[in-house]
């Protein structure tokens, strides 16, 4: 596997259970380690079905083939995670909203255990103390006590709690992994800036902006066994791939999935036209390699430039990668996750098409098909 987040770890965990021989091989956190603490799942699996080139529609399942697949790759990755000491909760068939340190509401389906009770249909009405951090000069706990009163109708109060040994003007990130401090408030739901250990019985965690607290935590649990290289090529041999090389060391395998991810892993390289640096498989805009798209590419992302998002890898039914002119070129390597395109990378299937193909690719690999 070339790839260390949700993508490569998923793909591991079901190429194990086939009970192949895995390597994952990565240079560096990517877009995992960001997230701000919400797995977005699917949110309709018939309207993604209907949109053809979605990453999941192009798996060629049905709705009932996709649904049993994400309830298999969901329970895996919670059961993995909950073995490393990062408990989830919730399923990919519900959603909730969670507030972030800005008191904004996102949707979310799967979120850490710490996440969960602030789900705020359950907080509504309710009294909650919002943790502030006087020390900590980008966050403001009396603005989010007021945008969750204002937005979601809880009864949003804040508490500032200091931290002497902070400096003035520390940041968010120097709460990581400190003690939760306890207020004075009694009988209230306690809302802390994520980041802290040891949350009270009735504390939760606020989702996070990058640099992300959540996602550090789910990074450093899904790298335990990781081998740190760069992948710069590979050796190929009757379309096939024999072995990824990196500066110092060369792996052979039988099989490789590529989840190198989008722009921030490395996966895409953006440029006048996007390109994927490894292998130079086919980049694609609407089912249209992306270099036919000239000029008309600049325009869409000048008017929206959530398009560049929707770029990426093109793959069959058994996520095998296309090249531009639509043929497989390797028959013995999978792409999965957000290097794939034709979906909006940060919607509703954030981590769900990272996961599912992450999933499949893995149990592709392992067994060949
Ligand atoms: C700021 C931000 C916030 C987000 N928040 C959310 C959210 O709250 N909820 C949600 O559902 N989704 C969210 N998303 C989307 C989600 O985080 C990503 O879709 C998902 O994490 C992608 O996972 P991945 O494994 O495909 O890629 P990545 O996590 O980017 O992993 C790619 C990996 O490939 C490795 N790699 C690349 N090239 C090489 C090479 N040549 N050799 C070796 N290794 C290589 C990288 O080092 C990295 O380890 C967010 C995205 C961003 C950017």
């Amino acid at each position: 596997m070339v790839g260390g987040g949700i993508a490569g770890y998923c793909a591991a965990l079901a190429a194990r259970r086939d009970r192949a021989d895995v390597t994952v091989v990565a240079r560096a956190p990517g877009a995992t380690a960001l997230y701000a603490g919400g797995m977005e799942i699917v949110d309709d699996l018939e309207s993604v079905l209907r949109s053809s080139h979605h990453p999941l529609a192009r798996l060629g399942m049905d709705a009932v083939g996709l649904a049993a697949e994400l309830d298999a790759a969901i329970s895996a990755l919670q059961l993995a995670l909950g073995k490393e000491g990062l408990k989830f909760e919730g399923a990919w068939r519900s959603r909730g909203l969670y507030a972030d340190i800005h008191g904004i509401a996102r949707p979310a389906s799967v979120v850490p255990e710490s996440v969960a009770p602030g789900e705020l249909g359950a907080l509504s009405g309710k009294r909650v103390a919002v943790i502030g951090v006087p020390e900590v000069g980008d966050y403001d706990a009396a603005s989010t006590a007021q945008a969750l009163k204002e937005l979601h109708g809880v009864e949003a109060f804040a508490e500032d709690i200091s931290i002497p040994d902070l400096p003035q003007g520390a940041s968010l990130t120097d709460l990581y992994g400190r003690r939760a401090p306890s207020p004075r408030a009694r009988g209230a739901a306690i809302a802390y800036p994520p980041g802290f250990t040891n949350l009270p019985a009735d504390g939760f965690e606020l989702l996070a902006s990058p640099p992300s607290p959540h996602g550090w935590r789910l990074q450093q649990a899904i790298s335990l066994g990781l081998v740190h290289a760069e992948i710069t090529s590979f050796e190929t041999a009757r379309g096939r791939v024999t072995a990824a090389r990196s500066a110092a060391r060369t792996f052979r395998a039988d099989a490789l999935v590529l989840a190198t991810g989008r722009h921030i892993g490395g996966g895409l390289r953006a440029a006048r036209v996007t390109t994927e640096p490894l292998l130079g498989l086919g980049v694609f805009q609407d089912g249209l390699p992306a270099a036919s798209a000239g000029t008309r590419m600049h325009h869409l992302q000048y008017l929206d430039p959530a398009e560049e998002m929707r770029l990426g890898v093109m793959t069959d039914k058994r996520l095998h990668p296309l090249n531009e002119d639509g043929a497989v070129p390797f028959t013995n390597v999978y792409a999965a996750g957000a290097m794939l395109g034709g979906y909006d990378y940060a919607g509703p299937c954030g981590f769900g098409v990272p996961i599912l193909t992450g999933w499949l690719a893995g149990r592709f690999a392992a067994r060949q098909e």
